[in-house]
């Protein structure tokens, strides 16, 4: 029998050999980080440092009452060199700490006990969570002690941990199952415990064996926890597909996984939830895997936030190739371009992809010629070719009829159009103007 899925998607090439069986390093202690007050979903934080003043590794340096929103904290100790806008690697400027380190290094482990779940109320957890900043680590970058708290009337019965690592090149989730799997198995339990869910599933696909075993023999005899194993197929990770192919629940358009009672995390966030419990450490570090045809050694690596994409590439051998080169922040299908190397690590940073031209995408475009090849590849059943047009044409009515705002921004259909036009740019644009259009008449 074949392994449970979602209907359409793509089977691009992974790429995944080269770093899958490379065991996470430790970079090298940055000499200076940038760390932007804004790395998740919500209100941006305001800075309780300023110029000057000396901060230590895991001293919170950004904050806001806001509760949609996540505290930030110093991934280095030593002195704030400035607090200026910088360059985010979404994209935008983003109000920024940056802090010259020391080269003082902070023990977490030390004097460290793994506390009884079962004595830690849910509120207690949820507070833990949101103190230690932690926010979804596959990229969407939402405040996890959010989602842990549905409002009135909703209940979790299920939290899924997304093991699928479904974008090619990447493989920090990988390595995280198969090198700290009770990390994030406890992790998976303090996140049901704060959640009130009653079970626990973690997804991995069918193309990590070392991941799945090391998961299963942590499971010991819990009934409350299964592995679900995932055809290989992409966006298997993509929220929506992957209750659906686990579980069998539709998420409706414009609903959230909270709607059928599900809560989904990333497996590097229940890592990131151990450690801010049992070590009491915020989130400033993460696995970042750096690859792509690109990259002279590719690698998987442990980095602090702050740290900039040249100095980690750096470590790595740097960039090689020829052509034309692009760096991502994240994998080929959902990763931004960065137009500059001088972009910091970030929490939601999974990757740091880097493609020589040619190798995934073309730039040139041709006409759209009809063949439906984005239609039949798009896993939530949209117009690919239609939003695409409507999108770039800033013709809103149109986008929003043709249910543009429920695109997941895969890039299935980019994928496989074969006149290599690049439909999800245009429908990212669509979605921001229905973004901005909705601010404005909320500002009225
Ligand atoms: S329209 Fe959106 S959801 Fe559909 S394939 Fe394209 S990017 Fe994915
Ligand atoms: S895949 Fe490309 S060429 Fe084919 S219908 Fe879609 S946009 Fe047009």
């Amino acid at each position: 029998m074949g392994h449970k899925t979602f209907a359409r998607g793509i089977h691009p090439s992974y790429y995944k050999e080269l770093t899958a069986a490379k065991r996470v390093e430790g970079s090298t202690l940055p000499k200076t980080v940038t760390i932007p007050l804004q790395q998740h979903a919500g209100a941006p934080c305001e800075p309780l440092v300023k110029k000057g003043d000396l901060v230590q590794e895991g001293q919170k340096i950004g904050d806001v009452k806001a509760f949609v929103s996540a505290p930030v904290h110093a991934s280095i100790s030593g002195k704030v060199k400035d607090v200026e806008l910088a360059q985010h690697p979404n994209g935008t400027r983003v109000l920024s700490v940056v802090i010259e380190g020391d080269g003082a290094v902070k023990d977490w482990e030390a004097g460290s006990s793994r506390p009884d779940l079962g004595s830690l109320t849910p509120e207690a957890i949820r507070e833990a969570i949101r103190e230690a900043g932690i926010v979804g680590m596959g990229g969407a970058g939402f405040p996890t002690s959010v989602k842990l708290a549905p409002p009135k009337g909703k209940t979790i019965d299920a939290v899924i941990l997304n093991g699928c690592e479904c974008e090619p090149y990447l493989t920090a989730d990988h390595r995280i199952m198969a090198e700290d799997p009770e990390k994030v198995v406890w992790g998976l339990k303090a996140l049901m415990r704060a959640s009130g869910a009653r079970m626990g599933f973690v997804g991995i696909e069918e193309n990590k064996p070392e991941a799945i075993r090391a998961i299963k023999e942590k499971l010991d005899n819990s009934t409350d926890i299964q592995i679900i194993v995932l055809e290989a197929k992409y966006p298997q990770g993509a929220e929506k597909m992957l209750i659906h192919a686990a579980l069998g629940r539709k998420v409706p358009p414009g609903k959230l996984p909270l709607d059928v009672g599900v809560l989904v995390n990333n497996v590097g966030t229940a890592a990131a939830v151990y450690e801010a419990l049992v070590y009491k450490k915020p989130l400033i570090d993460r696995i970042v895997t750096i690859s792509g045809n690109g990259v002279k050694e590719p690698r998987n690596l442990k980095v602090r936030v702050g740290t900039s994409f040249e100095e980690v590439l750096g470590q790595c051998g740097g960039i090689s190739g020829e052509g034309e080169i692009e760096v991502l922040n994240g994998g080929p299908m959902m990763g931004i371009a960065q137009s500059t190397l001088n972009v910091p690590v970030v929490k939601g940073t999974s990757g740091i992809t880097v493609i020589s031209s040619g190798s995934f995408k073309s730039k040139p475009y041709d006409p759209c010629i009809k063949c439906a090849r984005c239609v039949e590849a798009c896993p939530m059943a949209l117009m690919p070719y239609k939003l695409g047009d409507y999108g770039r044409a800033h013709r809103l009515p149109e986008f929003k009829d043709w249910q543009g705002v429920s695109c997941i921004e895969c890039g299935c259909c980019s994928y496989v159009c074969p006149a290599k036009r690049p439909l999800l740019q245009w429908i990212r644009i669509g979605k921001l103007k229905v973004r901005q259009e909705a601010v404005k008449a909320a500002a009225k």
